[in-house]
């Protein structure tokens, strides 16, 4: 059995994996693909101290980091549930995998991350890091003085509005709904700034490129059944952040009702033993800093429960 195993080979887990193998305990990490998001993504501008990477090869360096280090490392495999230590009959945790095989371990980290959900339009996978973005923390800056909209009229759509058009020429957004779905203050703010532009009733049915970068996007306007397109350079894709966290719906890990796994200050969840990370987690604004963050720190408080409960 480990003594730390970890479920998630992002910058979350990769830094729990770590931090717990430099205490020289027996760790794991299950990963369905080892770099997780990161692997999708292209400039990474805000890992504060490297000025400009690029996703694949910050996972390449994150997977260097971590086989520094005497860790197991299964990669592609997928976790199917975990089962708290209390209903086991070894009292170890158990973490089964699509493959059949059963993990045993005294502690659990999870950091299985989260996916954006998309528009699932022509267009939007083959300009995805080429004008389609998900993130406008990561990637506003790089439309500045540009022509961007923004998919989505929830939170987190209208936050985006705000934030980019202090950056970006201008800012539409494009919301499916009669109404938007974002709290008052929000939406007063965003009405109050020139440079942002609100379509309701909008469906986006196209994302037009040439080629190279993404130039317009095609909606349907839901009451006059008229299509129309917008010139731009960048969309926004603000429809939803959904937690990789299926595999616990028996386990007695604690959720959100948005399916986040719940922690505390110390990454501590519901269950005894189990710990989370990253951006499956309540914690919130998903970045990279952040995770690696919670990552050690979740680690370090396994740490803190194995030295403090006599193994099984
Ligand atoms: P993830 O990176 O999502 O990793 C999750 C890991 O868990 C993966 O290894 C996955 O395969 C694995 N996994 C999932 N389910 C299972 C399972 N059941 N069993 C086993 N393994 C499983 N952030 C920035 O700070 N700067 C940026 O510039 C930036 N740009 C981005 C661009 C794009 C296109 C995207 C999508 C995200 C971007 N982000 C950026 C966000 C950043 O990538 C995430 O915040 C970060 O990767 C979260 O790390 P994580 O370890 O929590 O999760």
């Amino acid at each position: 059995p480990y003594e730390v195993l970890v479920v998630g080979g992002g910058p979350a887990g990769a830094s729990a994996a770590i931090y717990a193998a430099r205490k020289g305990i027996r760790t794991g990490v299950v990963a369905e693909r080892f770099g997780g998001q990161v692997m999708d993504t292209m400039a990474i501008e805000n890992f504060i101290s490297v000025k400009e990477t690029q996703g694949p090869k910050l996972a390449a360096a994150l997977e260097e980091h971590v086989k520094e280090y005497d860790v197991d490392i299964m990669n592609e495999q997928r976790a199917d549930s975990v089962v708290a230590a209390e209903k086991t009959e070894d009292g170890y945790i158990h973490v089964s995998l699509e493959s059949g095989a059963t993990l045993k371990s005294r502690s659990v980290i999870l950091s299985t991350g989260a996916r954006w959900r998309k528009m699932n339009v022509p267009g939007e996978q083959e300009y995805s890091n080429k004008g389609v973005a998900y993130c406008p923390h990561c990637d506003g800056p790089l439309f500045k003085g540009k022509k961007v909209a923004v998919i989505g009229g929830g939170n987190s759509g209208i936050e985006a509005a705000i934030d980019l058009a202090g950056i970006v020429a201008h800012v539409t957004v494009l919301e499916f709904a009669d109404t938007l779905r974002a709290d008052q203050v929000l939406v007063d703010k965003a009405n109050s700034i020139a440079n942002i532009d609100i379509i309701k009733s909008a469906q986006t049915t196209e994302v037009i490129g040439d080629g190279t970068r993404v130039t317009s996007l095609k909606y349907l306007d839901r009451v006059s059944n008229e299509e129309n397109e917008v010139e731009l350079s960048g969309i926004f894709v603000q429809i939803g952040l959904v937690p990789n966290s299926d595999f616990l719906k028996d386990s007695g890990v604690a959720l959100s009702p948005r399916g986040e796994i719940e922690v505390n200050a110390k990454g501590e969840t519901s269950l005894p033993g189990v710990f989370a990370a990253g951006d499956v987690t309540t914690v919130p604004y998903k970045q990279i800093i952040i995770a690696m963050g919670e990552g050690s720190k979740a680690s370090l408080s396994a740490f803190d429960h194995l030295i403090r409960t006599p193994a099984p």
